[in-house]
Parts: C-alpha cells; sequence; structure tokens
C-alpha cells in the first residue's frame, strides 16, 4: 500500500517498505480487519475508517460540538499542547489495532505508520522529537515490542524527524486502564513516567501512542517532558475510544460533552489517499 506524500524521497523510509513488500511476498498477509487473502489492511476495510473531522476540543481533539475547549479542557488545563487522533476506535480498525496489539501483527505497523504519517503533516506541527509512549520493563519482556514504536518509527523516517523512544521511560508499573473512569486514569499513571532532560530541553515533542480514551497517559507523558524542559509536547494516536454512554466514565463530574458514539461523528467522505 503505497503512502502518499509520505516519506518520498527518504531512502530509510524506502527501504523500511521495501522491507515489508519482500515480506509480504514471502509470506501473503491476510488482512487484519476482515481476514481477506493479499493485503494487511484490505481497501474495504480502509473504507470502513471513520476518520476523525472537525467539530472537535481544539486542545484534546475528542470530538464535540463546536471547536470550543471541552469541559475536561475547560476545568483543567493539559500539560500537552495539542492532541488529535487519525479515527474512530472502532470496526475493522479496532481489530486490526488489536491484533498489532496482542497478536504480533508487526506488517501493521508499516500500514497504520503510513496512514499516521499523512495525518500528522496535515497538522503542520513543528516537532523536533518523535517518541512512543513506553512500556514498563515487565510488559515489554512479555510482549516483546512496544505496539506504540511500531506506530512511531515509520512515521518519524517518513517525516524525517528524530525518533528517539530513549527519552522517556515508565518508571513504574500501571495497571490496565481499561474500565477505569477519567479520575481513576489519571491517578493511575500519575507520575508514572520520566523524562531525560539531556534530550528534551527546549525541544517539541511529539509522543505517540496507538490509542487515546480519555488522554491521560498522553497527558502524564506531557507532564514528565514539561517537568523535564520541553518546550512543547504534541500528543498523537491513530485511534480515539469515544465513551458511549455514561458507564464509562463513572466520574460523577463526568461531561456529557463526552457521551458520543461513532454514528455521530463524521465520516469523512473525501478522504485524502494517504496509504
Ligand atoms: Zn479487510
Ligand atoms: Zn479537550
Amino acid at each position: 500500500m503505497p503512502v502518499a506524500g509520505s516519506g518520498k524521497g527518504n531512502p530509510a523510509y524506502s527501504a523500511y517498505r521495501l522491507l515489508w513488500t519482500a515480506i509480504d511476498w514471502v509470506y501473503p498477509p491476510h488482512c487484519a480487519g476482515c481476514g481477506a487473502f493479499g493485503e494487511r489492511f484490505c481497501r474495504s476495510c480502509l473504507s470502513q475508517v471513520v476518520e476523525i473531522r472537525p467539530p472537535y476540543c481544539r486542545k484534546c481533539g475528542q470530538p464535540t460540538d463546536d471547536l470550543e475547549l471541552c469541559p475536561i479542557c475547560r476545568s483543567s488545563s493539559p500539560a500537552f499542547d495539542s492532541l488529535r487522533s487519525w479515527a474512530i476506535f472502532s470496526g475493522p480498525l479496532r481489530e486490526a489495532m488489536h491484533r498489532m496489539k496482542y497478536r504480533r501483527d508487526l506488517g501493521l505497523g508499516e500500514v497504520f505508520g503510513g496512514a499516521l504519517a499523512g495525518f500528522y503533516r496535515s497538522l503542520n506541527w513543528h516537532v523536533d522529537l518523535v517518541v512512543p509512549v513506553p512500556l514498563s520493563a515487565g510488559r515489554m519482556s512479555a510482549r516483546g515490542y512496544n505496539q506504540a514504536a511500531l506506530l512511531a518509527w515509520p512515521l518519524a523516517l517518513a517525516c524525517r524527524t528524530r525518533y528517539n523512544p530513549g527519552v522517556i521511560q515508565r518508571v513504574r508499573e500501571t495497571p490496565s486502564q481499561v474500565g477505569l473512569s477519567l479520575e481513576e486514569r489519571r491517578k493511575n499513571v500519575s507520575a508514572a513516567f520520566c523524562a531525560d532532560p539531556r534530550q528534551v530541553s527546549q525541544q517539541s515533542v511529539l509522543i505517540v501512542d496507538d490509542v487515546a480514551t480519555t488522554g491521560s497517559t498522553i497527558e502524564a507523558c506531557a507532564q514528565a517532558l514539561k517537568e523535564a524542559g520541553a518546550a512543547r509536547v504534541y500528543g498523537l494516536t491513530l485511534a480515539r475510544a469515544l465513551a458511549r454512554n455514561r458507564s464509562d466514565y463513572t466520574s460523577a463530574d463526568a461531561p456529557d460533552g463526552l457521551m458520543l458514539a461513532a454514528e455521530n461523528v463524521k465520516v469523512n467522505k473525501d478522504r485524502p489517499n494517504i496509504f
């Protein structure tokens, strides 16, 4: 799948993509979204991806009714300068991301890293350094790879931006965020990260993750990076999980602005060809 407009002329990125083309030739893939033979993520599944389009909160990118700050960003100003996500965490994309994270479907990093690079370019952010949200040492040794790095590395290659996964570390194990309220999520990841001031001081840093829900993990990373002297911190995730009902955010002050379903988000009919 060609990634139009991203990484053109970058030999390292071309070599990276060529490697995956060769692997596909030797081991023909099945679609991670529907199982169809021949592509890692087929055209049919791609057509079902729901890209996030305005209106959304201008700070955290959470879909809202307007381009103002969402209730969360109004009540507590985030440490990150901006957070955006490419698409809604649903359908074949959700299935494929699950395979990328838990089933070692590593070739999806090339597919979705390219998509994310195209989206990133449309944002016109100035970034000095790309870093993935780190896993803890325990989770890294159990899984063997970091799914956020599968996305961040090709994005950095495609955009010719410095990549250094070592500048931020997870200094304590954090339980899974699944099923936690906004407040519980924030508490769960609070002070979980530490950044290297020698690497990030006065730098504009892009932190990349696979999926965001409340943005708590990106926020915790941004706090660590800002404490280490980063000038600006941007967050980028492939997907955004939307709360469908109040039970997804059990906090008493969960704002109604978050109670959105995927069907309420505008589907992009003229999606740019970034694959
Ligand atoms: Zn498919
Ligand atoms: Zn917001």
